[in-house]
């Protein structure tokens, strides 16, 4: 039996639930020939056919203009926290709070203009400062994580685009199916910010 016969096999035998599953959270990373398989089984067990539209959907693959197209429309969306600002960026930096012998690192990741976005970071930088050497094992690692943070300013383009990119990259079954449209471009950086912000110190 080759591989495909088997993974044919395997998918008649999922019940209904294990094929909604697999077209929902997984068939970005599906590899091509299996994605004909997992439609069969779709149709033939009439399960609800927009699945296959959202398949293919999570499954687009953008051309570098297409690409560049969504990532000036995300750039251009207003600021979520402070609504004006226009220029969006994606910030990606780690706080560091040591108490004691407890050390720990708290990396965020949001998409925001860059007033609000560096506001953001010199909190950070500042809340590292302050805690971040208490421990004896930040402190030892304390002149690493300086020497991050200059690189991450050195690199501030670099990764603010890798950001954006990725935020598309990642959304875009909801994306293509909503046609590119600010509402659904909006609705997605707030909730990418939310997750990444949910325990930012204020
Ligand atoms: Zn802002």
């Amino acid at each position: 039996m080759t591989d495909l016969e088997k993974i044919k096999d395997d998918y008649r035998s999922f019940d209904n639930e294990q094929i909604k599953k697999i077209a929902k959270y997984e068939s970005r990373g599906l590899k091509q020939n299996v994605v004909p398989i997992l439609i069969e089984e779709i149709v033939k067990r009439k399960i609800n056919p927009s699945l296959i539209e959202w398949i293919h959907a999570e499954r687009r693959v953008l051309s570098k203009v297409e690409l560049e197209v969504l990532k000036s429309k995300v750039k251009k969306l207003a600021c979520i926290l402070c609504k004006k600002s226009r220029d969006l960026r994606g910030y990606h930096f780690e706080t560091k709070t040591g108490i004691m012998v407890n050390s720990y690192t708290t990396e965020y990741r949001f998409i925001v203009c860059k007033g609000c976005g560096d506001q953001k970071r010199n909190k950070s930088t500042v809340h590292s400062l302050a805690l971040g050497w208490i421990s004896p094992v930040s402190f030892i690692s304390y002149p690493f994580l300086l020497a991050k943070k200059v690189n991450i300013y050195l690199k501030e383009e670099i990764i603010s685009d890798r950001i954006i990119e990725n935020f598309i990259k990642g959304n875009i079954g909801k994306i293509t199916l909503a046609n590119e449209s600010t509402e659904i471009l909006k609705k997605l950086v707030k909730d990418y910010n939310s997750l990444h912000m949910s325990s930012m110190t204020n």
